[in-house]
């Protein structure tokens, strides 16, 4: 069994609004061990629509759409499906009391434009809608089995969860599909591919694959079968995988950097103070959106010029001088500076060219210098970031989050 998911909006395809519902359904669908094959997102248009529909219903066993079943000339969701199977819209009569009940309920008569979601493709059945006027479909097209949602979030989470899943896992014996994620930071993504070569290997079961996302790179665990033969298959490689990568993996699943780095701080009572220059402000901000961090974070300062560097944290101007804002003594001075400032028992430092401009052969764009100090000592380290200011800003701030995490793992 395989579904295909279908987005269907003006406004999906003219970029007006992300297409988010497709990644829901299919986190839904795999969780039931339905894979999905393929995404579409589509124009409020019959002759597409009716040919999406078609088309999807010969590559795979379940449809699922969403969007296009209000009540507006430009919904034509129910048409095209009515088109694709070749029957005729039929008022429903339980649909249409419930329209009409819901007018009722609002005082008003129930308009022309209401009364057209009433209508179903013959020999298909209304999906019930307890919190919205357009009822969901269920129909058969070909050998597929076809379902249509509202394109309200709410709406559609709601029918997907109370009548697609239930009605799916009536169908077919339990299979689940099961994804367990990884999240590392420090092992560049070549280094980490030759490591978990064979594991990444293709054709492997549990399939095991890496995404990017501004430094952090999460390794996806991908299993399917029976629920307990896909949970024993997860758990063997993602033990494997921590092996592997050691210190530089930093959680699982949801977990934040800056999760992670809280649950430390509190682990150990520690107490943190930030100054940045070119994240401005971003490493305290991530921190601030743990709840209960006021118990660990002093505070964080963005010492953006020169001068702050030295009347804040109290970086001798001799430093600035001799090595620029841009450079080890720096970091570190503003690192020792913020921590004595503070009274924190640790504090990290960020200095460096966020770009565009600024830039020089021996301090590239993307030249950051990071230091974190605490009663033992004080770190310093120096990346070169590609990328674009913001870019270059977040893999920063995620850089810095990630050596307080490991002087606190020590
Ligand atoms: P109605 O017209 O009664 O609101 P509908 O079924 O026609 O219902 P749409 O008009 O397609 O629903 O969508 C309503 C709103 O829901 C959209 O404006 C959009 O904000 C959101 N939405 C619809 N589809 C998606 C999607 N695929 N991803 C994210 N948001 C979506
Ligand atoms: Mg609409």
């Amino acid at each position: 069994v395989r579904a295909v998911v279908l987005s269907i909006g003006s406004e999906l395809v003219t970029g007006l609004t992300l297409d988010t519902h497709a990644r829901e359904m299919a986190r839904a669908l795999g969780a039931i061990g339905i894979p999905v094959v393929r995404f579409e997102v589509l124009d409020d248009c019959l002759e597409e629509l009716a040919a999406a529909f078609a088309r999807a219903a010969t590559d795979a066993d379940v449809v699922v759409a969403s969007g296009g079943l209000g009540p507006t000339l430009d919904d034509l969701t129910r048409d095209a499906l009515a088109r694709a199977m070749g029957v005729p819209l039929e008022t429903h009569p339980e649909a249409a009391a419930h329209l009409e009940a819901w007018a009722r309920s609002r005082g008003r008569p129930l308009s022309e434009s209401h009364r057209r979601q009433a209508a179903v493709p013959r020999g298909s059945t209304p999906i019930p809608n307890p919190i919205g006027t357009a009822p969901g479909l269920d129909a058969c097209l070909g050998r597929a089995r076809v379902f249509c949602v509202p394109g309200v979030p709410g709406e559609m989470r709601r029918m997907l969860a109370d009548h697609v899943i239930p009605a799916l896992k009536a169908q077919a014996p339990e299979r689940v599909s099961l994804v367990r994620t990884v999240r590392t930071l420090g092992v560049p993504e070549s280094i980490l591919g030759d490591r978990l070569g064979d594991l990444m290997a293709r054709g492997r079961r549990p399939t095991v694959a890496t995404a990017v996302h501004v430094g952090i790179i999460d390794v996806h665990i991908h299993a399917s079968g029976p629920r307990e033969e896909a949970e024993r298959l997860l758990e063997a490689d993602a033990a494997e995988v921590r092996r592997r990568l050691g210190r530089a993996v930093f959680g699982e699943g949801d977990d934040r950097l800056e999760d992670i780095v809280a649950r430390l701080l509190a682990q150990r009572r520690a107490t943190v103070a930030v100054a940045e220059s070119c994240t401005g402000g971003l490493v305290a901000a991530k921190l601030v959106n743990v709840p209960g961090i006021s118990e660990s974070l002093l505070e964080g300062l963005v010492t953006y010029s020169d001068e702050s560097k030295v009347r804040r944290l109290g970086v001798p101007e001799r430093l600035l001088a001799e090595h620029g804002a841009v450079s080890e003594p720096v970091a570190r001075a503003m690192a020792e500076g913020a921590r004595a400032q503070a009274g924190a028992d640790l504090a990290v430092a960020v200095t460096g060219i966020a770009g565009p401009s600024g830039g020089t052969p021996q301090k590239p764009v993307g030249t950051v210098w990071f230091a974190v100090s605490d009663v033992r000592g004080t770190e310093a380290a120096r990346e070169v970031f590609l990328g674009d200011r913001i870019h270059i800003r977040e893999r920063a701030a995620n850089a810095a989050l990630n050596m307080l995490r490991l002087r606190l793992s020590e």
